[in-house]
């Protein structure tokens, strides 16, 4: 039997001295290269004790080693665990109590506060340049492995979501799951060999693992494997890319800067964006200043991507474009029944990239994932007539004041046009008359001072007014979590007592 995802990333990399990793600094890391490095740390994973099925909790730098580990925890049959780098030892102590695993790899600096966060299990470490226990381990052991044999239904992966409505869950991944997705994307975005992905994503995350990672190994291109997003490095080196998928706080980033050029990009086939909404503000702000228009694709943790917009045809700015082919999406309205097309309400998703449930919570997944397989995304869109789907915001930010139904977005988007205003964020807050008072929260932007009074009096004619703010609140940015997204549930509660 065989090892269905590491055989598909992997097994046709065995011997090929083509590039796997470009890091920013440091040698070229070949495909053969990465996979005896993930056969010695799968040999090594065995010999600590990880039997399949494990889970191997990895809270780690970014590095080429730490994507050896990735592919070795899966080759040995073992439930990859990756953890925000963020975390504080305290919030990793939740993840370990929860997910009970039989190694964690940590960073060297972080090994002194272990007690914190109490392993049940083996702690071995890793640091950004490959330091540290694991390695000085592995060194002991064969770069050959056969890989432990894994079908189709079983776990490859627990991803803990973003937490930004709650409590992170454990979303429970299978191989099925991550590798069909990869082939389709491969598909829909004409991944090759001859392709360099800039990534400079995070790698404890779907996007930066599942999409950037399995989709260019699946593919056989090279990564150029940077860190962390900086600007100005970004720059230097997207010259030798052929492709970056990025969050949108890396498009309006390069846009900041006038050394961002159309020549600079010229070599580039494609720019991705997605975790959280692109203002179509930006978009058309990259296609006047590079030519490219940023193609935006919709998913999450529990199912990977589910929408895109076309590699060929129209990339439509403020859209998250069609279901992935083998994606089926409906709009569902608050009595359970499908919506005709052009209404708002909550996206379903069903299809082999749906996962198989979240971690320990069978009360939660019952609730989101039914029995004929629909997952209850949590967000809010509609589709167009053309079949383009655009996301309205999340159902737990939706407002609700005086009894009427307020999309944050459609307030949000007049909001941005206005002068002074970089972005803005529409929450509701408790308010004693209507439930709910509408509350903008703006960032100022680099030239004019953004006027409340102005604003509310500019949406006057525009807007019904249960949907215009009640108060306008200038700050200089957005609380935002690791992956760029807005944290409109920081926002509500830093605004609480407003109207009390
Ligand atoms: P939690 O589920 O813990 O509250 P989270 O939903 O932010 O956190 P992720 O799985 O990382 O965790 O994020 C998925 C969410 O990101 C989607 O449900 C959606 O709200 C948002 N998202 C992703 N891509 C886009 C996009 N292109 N446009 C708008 N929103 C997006
Ligand atoms: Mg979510």
């Amino acid at each position: 039997m065989s090892n269905m995802l590491f055989d598909a990333l992997m097994d046709q990399h065995a011997g090929s001295v083509r590039d796997c990793l470009i890091p920013g600094d440091g040698p070229r890391i070949s495909y053969d290269e990465i996979y005896r490095l993930s056969g010695r740390l799968a040999n090594l994973l065995l010999a600590e004790g990880v039997s399949p099925g494990d889970r191997v909790a990895v809270q780690v730098e970014k590095s080429p080693q730490a994507l050896a580990l990735y592919l070795a925890a899966i080759r040995a049959g073992a439930v990859f665990l990756p953890l925000n780098t963020a975390y504080t030892p305290a919030e990793i102590a939740y993840f370990v109590e929860d997910a009970q695993p039989a190694l964690v790899v940590c960073d060297p600096a972080r090994e002194a506060r272990r007690t914190e966060f109490r392993p049940q299990g083996k702690l071995l470490t890793l640091g950004a340049d490959g330091n540290g226990s694991l390695m000085d381990a592995a060194a002991a052991y064969r770069d050959d492995h056969a890989p432990v044999a894994r079908s189709g239904s079983d776990l490859a992966a627990i991803l803990y979501t973003s937490g930004t409505t709650g409590r992170s869950k454990g979303a429970m991944l299978s191989h099925d799951n991550l590798l069909s997705n990869a082939r389709t994307l491969v598909d829909a975005w004409r991944f090759s060999a001859d392709d360099v992905l800039l990534h400079a994503l995070p790698i404890f995350h779907t996007h930066g693992l599942f999409v950037a990672s399995n989709v260019l190994m699946l593919a056989g291109g090279a990564m150029i494997w940077l860190p962390k997003f900086d600007a100005a490095q970004v720059i230097g080196l997207l010259p030798q890319a052929s492709s970056m998928m990025g969050v949108p706080t890396f498009y309006t980033r390069l846009l900041d800067r006038d050394d961002f050029t159309r020549d600079l990009v010229s070599g580039m086939r494609l720019f991705t964006s997605g975790s959280a909404p692109l203002l179509a503000e930006t978009h058309r702000e990259f296609e006047a200043r590079t030519g490219h228009r940023i193609l935006e694709r919709y998913g999450m943790t529990e199912t990977n991507m589910n929408t895109s917009n076309p590699y060929e045809g129209e990339r439509r700015a403020g859209t998250v474009g069609f279901p992935l082919p083998g994606v089926e999406l409906r709009i569902m309205g608050e009595e359970g029944a499908e919506l005709p097309q052009g209404e708002i309400g909550m996206i379903e998703v069903r299809g082999s990239n749906v996962f198989q449930g979240y971690w320990r919570m069978p009360e939660k997944t019952a609730e989101e994932l039914g029995a004929d397989g629909w997952f209850k995304t949590g967000d809010l869109g509609l589709i167009d007539a053309q079949g383009y789907v655009s996301i309205v915001g999340r159902g737990k930010d939706l407002i609700i004041s005086g009894g009427f139904n307020i999309y944050p977005k459609e307030v949000e988007l007049l909001i941005d046009e206005m002068p002074g205003v970089l972005e803005s964020a529409v929450i509701g807050v408790p308010h004693p008359d209507f439930g709910e008072g509408v509350v903008a929260v703006v960032a100022r932007g680099r030239d004019v001072e953004p006027d409340p009074q102005a604003i509310i009096g500019g949406l006057a004619d525009r807007l019904a007014k249960f949907k215009q703010p009640k108060k306008v609140i200038v700050v200089d940015e957005l609380p935002r979590n690791a992956m760029g997204k807005v944290q409109k549930a920081e926002l509500r509660a830093r605004h609480e007592g407003l109207f009390a």
